[in-house]
């Protein structure tokens, strides 16, 4: 029946979808994704209590490790990602306490030094074009290894000039040499440089100016100026924002309206635009706005916020992500009937912190789901690394010399 609730016994409040009985192509598929998640939910519970779910650390580690040495043919078409599949796995690790052994992160190492372009910038893979997504996912890598070895594959004279070279006169970047504008350069840009103490004012002209002009009547951000809101491209542009200290620009309590509605009422995930499924990975890009907005707003003296906890459900992202988006083979998902993959298993489990851990400073608060040992390492809601590993980076950073920009040659 549309818009029925179920409300089992010490369980939250569901709320089914309501089509007013218009039945339309989204409707029926969001239906369906409802009836499976009923069904793994049934099935859970008649015979344990929700404060019985586990994370399955052991065979999610099995499967990191795995991927750390050997991927599957499956993996051929991530070829132009590999540092991003050595940033999804070691964050995975980090979140999950797993010590990396010494040999492991020095072949890391040594593999993304090989990914450094002679020009700045990290591509795909060894001998590959630079291009900002793999340099921000190698830049994060190396700063949750975090050795001296690490930090000095980082060739920040090259970086600094392959970020310049990307830079377009509105404040923009794109993403590659020739390549595409949209705000998840901006945030790889930001990212990288704030961690290598590289965040000059001139690099950054315009940028926060322009991400501003992304954010779409919706509340939420697009990837460019004009597009429809979306998850990831939210996150890039408030975190963008926030390296910036220029969050003030946006509409935040818009976007935090936006933001907290993609939510599913019924699965406790978290969709990417409107009148999407939900999807597991976007527990940390969707759910990851709701802590930056939190300071952002405290900053500004909103009175409204609340000091026990983050502006979602908690605890429906941690039921959705622990009991619908875990293979029992190890690894973690989009939603059930999906694969595993290095991706959603990074993601779900970065949301999966962020739903446990609330505050920053002296207000820290728990709130883990299930069995105690469920507990993951928190995140920093900006670079998604450890807190630890990002404060360690920048550290160490702060002792290099501050570099400055050649102004940009004249056209001819
Ligand atoms: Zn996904």
């Amino acid at each position: 029946m549309a818009g029925a609730a179920s409300s089992p016994p010490g369980g939250r409040r569901r709320l089914r979808l309501r089509d007013d009985g218009v039945r339309s192509d989204t409707s029926a598929e969001q239906s369906k994704v409802e009836d499976i998640v009923q069904e793994v939910y049934n099935t859970f519970t008649a015979n344990h209590h929700i404060s019985q779910l586990v994370l399955h650390r052991e065979k999610h580690l099995h499967y990191l490790k795995r991927g750390l040495r050997q991927l599957t043919e499956a993996y051929e078409c991530l070829d132009a990602s590999r540092p991003w599949l050595c940033y999804w796995i070691l964050h995975s690790l980090e979140l999950l306490e797993e010590p990396l052994p010494e040999s492991v992160a020095s072949d890391v190492c040594q593999f993304l030094s090989h990914c450094q372009s002679p020009q700045g910038g990290f591509g795909g893979g060894p001998g590959q074009h630079p291009h900002l997504a793999p340099t921000y996912a190698a830049v994060n890598a190396l700063c949750i290894i975090g050795t001296e070895e690490a930090f000095n594959v980082i060739n920040r004279e090259k970086l600094l000039e392959y970020l310049n070279s990307l830079k377009q006169p509105d404040g923009s970047f794109l993403m590659h040499a020739d390549g595409e504008v949209d705000v998840r350069s901006a945030y790889c840009a930001a990212s990288v440089a704030s961690l290598t103490n590289m965040l000059t004012p001139t690099l950054f002209a315009g940028t926060a100016e322009w991400i501003a002009r992304c954010q779409n009547w919706e509340g939420g951000i697009g990837g460019v100026p004009g597009m429809e809101a979306h998850g990831g491209y939210s996150f890039c542009g408030m975190a963008a924002l926030v390296i910036l200290k220029k969050e003030h620009l946006l509409n935040l309590r818009r976007l935090l309206r936006w933001a907290t509605g993609r939510q599913m009422s019924f699965e406790g995930g978290f969709q990417g635009r409107c009148n999407k499924l939900v999807d597991g990975c976007y527990s940390f890009w969707q759910a990851g706005l709701l802590p930056l907005l939190h300071h952002a707003l405290y900053a500004q003296g909103d009175e409204a916020l609340s000091m026990k906890g983050w502006m979602f459900d908690q605890l429906a992202l941690q039921e959705y992500i622990l009991l619908c988006c875990q293979c029992p083979a190890g690894g973690l998902l989009d939603k059930p009937g999906k694969s595993r993959d290095f991706y959603h298993t990074c993601y779900c489990l970065s949301g999966l912190s962020l739903a446990q851990h609330f505050g920053s400073g002296d207000i820290q608060r728990e709130v883990v789901l299930g069995v105690p040992e469920n507990r993951l390492q928190p995140t920093h809601p900006v670079y998604n690394i450890t807190p630890e590993k990002a404060m360690n980076a920048v550290k160490h950073f702060l002792q290099q010399p501050v570099l400055s920009l050649q102004p940009k040659a004249a056209a001819i």
